[in-house]
């Protein structure tokens, strides 16, 4: 079964509310596609300026990310109910850099991936190794078991609408791009626990993303890769250029 290619941008800590107006006013027009899913996940306070902007396009506003937790006492914290008032469709969890600087693990992954479902929340759940491991040859073990433990729990019916973007951590941010083929070794190797996991349904169904200095030059041998089906773009995706990623095969 043909899985539809998603371009997913994540804004980070860029971009005040007027500046996303702006920005998405632009992209509307550059990012405009039938064939591809366009998502951008941005910070929650850009959310309603985003959603406003993308309103009537083919625009999906996604959050960076969310608490695991209903309601409550947990000061700062933003809960999925509000994400699904404020228009929020997608949620990105367990980015890598939330586990670096905010002490996420798999395990806290675990949670905000069953909550989001829950609420009916697209989690873009992240996964990487960092350049140690991946010269220790220990890559397929360790991205192996953030995905098992990040879907635990999950059932075959909501595994087939998580997202799963697989980002090395020594290509985000760095202008490091996995070649094609490194890139899709790691997405296939995921789309096989799937497969273990679930059946092939699921393996078949679920959409699996490679995320790591993705731009324009590099998003069409990418894409091309069987199981590759589309990318988590940080940098890129704060341009309106952007859209010739989007648009990447033609
Ligand atoms: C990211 O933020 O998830 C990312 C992959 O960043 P960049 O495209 O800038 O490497």
């Amino acid at each position: 079964m043909a899985r539809k290619i998603l371009a997913a941008g994540n804004w980070k800590m860029n971009e005040t509310p007027s500046e996303t107006k702006a920005l998405i006013a632009e992209m509307v027009k550059t990012c405009a596609s039938d064939t591809v899913d366009v998502l951008l996940c941005v910070p929650a306070i850009d959310i309603p300026a985003a959603v406003e902007a993308a309103k009537g396009s083919n625009i999906q506003i996604g959050a960076e990310n969310m608490y695991f937790e209903e309601s409550g006492a947990f000061t700062g914290e933003i809960s999925p109910a509000m994400l699904v008032d404020a228009g929020v469709k997608y949620v990105i969890i367990g980015h890598s850099e939330r586990r670096q600087y905010f002490a996420e693990t798999d395990q806290t992954v675990n949670k905000k991936v069953l909550k989001a479902l829950e609420h009916g929340l697209v989690p873009v759940m992240c996964c990487g190794e960092t350049l140690e491991q991946r010269e220790q040859g220990v890559t397929m073990d360790w991205i192996r078991q953030q995905v098992k433990i990040g879907l635990n729990g999950v059932t075959p019916e909501d595994a087939k609408k998580v997202i799963i973007a697989y980002e090395p951590i020594w290509a985000i941010g760095t202008g490091k791009t996995a070649t094609s083929d490194q890139a899709e070794e790691v997405c296939k190797g995921i789309r096989d626990l799937l497969r273990e996991l679930y059946g092939d349904d699921v393996a078949e169904t679920t959409r699996v993303l490679y995320g790591g200095s993705v731009k324009p030059a590099n998003a069409a041998e990418l894409f091309a890769k069987e199981d590759i089906d589309g990318g988590l773009v940080g940098g890129a995706s704060l341009k309106a250029s952007f859209g010739d990623i989007v648009n990447y095969a033609k």
